[in-house]
């Protein structure tokens, strides 16, 4: 049995209209800002999304997880909720092309997807974006 049912979140993330969408603050917000980034592993699109936040930063596997605490916490393992504010901005960002690309090498992902799994937060990510 599923943690929880991706299918069904999956069905549910796509089932908002860009207007919804676009009249929920929070991931309207986050997607303006560009704070959901492509890697690009050799011109081909990594099958995870980086959200960079203030203080933390996010894996995400669109649509059906997210790393924040919310998601696991409350959606994943409590079930109270369907989804995560960052799930639906990356469907806006995806819509209305507002994120960014950057492009690594896998073991640079790797890198990030490990200190946003150990550190909450990715420096390699944060040089990534503003070393030009
Ligand atoms: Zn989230």
């Amino acid at each position: 049995m599923a943690a929880y049912d991706a299918a069904r979140l999956a069905v549910l993330l796509r089932g908002f209209s860009l207007e919804e969408l676009s009249n929920m603050h929070e991931p309207l917000t986050m997607a303006k800002m560009k704070r959901f980034i492509v890697p690009r592993i050799g011109g081909d699109e990594a099958p995870v999304l980086l959200y960079i936040g203030v203080h933390r930063d996010h894996i995400i596997v669109f649509p059906f997880f997210c790393s924040c605490k919310h998601f696991v916490i409350r959606v994943m393992s409590e079930k109270r909720d369907k989804y995560c504010s960052h799930l639906l901005g990356a469907r806006l960002a995806a819509e209305k092309k507002w994120y960014r690309v950057i492009d690594v090498s896998f073991k640079e992902l790797w890198g990030i997807v490990t200190e946003i799994i150990y550190y909450g937060r990715s420096k390699t990510l944060r040089r990534k974006l503003y070393s030009g």
